[in-house]
C-alpha cells in the first residue's frame, strides 16, 4: 500500500480542512504488569491448579498464522494546532509512505 506523507483531511479542533502530516506509529508499549484486581486473584489462586502445562494445548502454527497481513497504525497531525487523529486502520502487508509534492 502507497500513502502519501501529506494530505488534505478535516481537523476536529480547527473545524476545517487542513492538509495534514501522515506517520506510521510504531510499537505502542504493552503495559506488563497486573492491576490490582488480578494481584488478588493470582494470590488467591495460589496452590491450586497445574499452572496450565498439562490441560494447554499448544497454538498450533496454523492457527498463529492465520491472516497474512496486520492492521497499520496511520495518525494524521494537525499543522495549526498539533491536534493528532488516527487514520482508519487498513488491513495491509507492507506500507510505503512516499512523498507528495
Ligand atoms: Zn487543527
Amino acid at each position: 500500500m502507497r500513502m502519501p506523507d501529506k494530505l488534505s483531511a478535516y481537523c476536529r479542533k480547527c473545524q476545517k480542512h487542513q492538509v495534514m502530516k501522515v506517520k506510521q506509529e510504531k510499537g505502542g508499549r504493552r503495559s506488563g504488569g497486573l492491576n490490582w484486581s488480578h494481584r488478588r486473584m493470582k494470590h488467591r489462586r495460589r496452590g491450586h491448579g497445574n499452572l496450565g502445562r498439562y490441560s494447554k494445548k499448544p497454538v498450533t502454527q496454523t492457527k498463529m498464522a492465520s491472516k497474512t497481513s496486520k492492521k497499520i497504525d496511520l495518525r494524521l497531525t494537525c499543522p495549526e494546532c498539533g491536534k493528532k487523529a488516527v487514520m482508519n486502520r487498513p488491513r495491509t502487508k507492507r506500507i510505503e509512505i512516499f512523498r507528495a509534492i
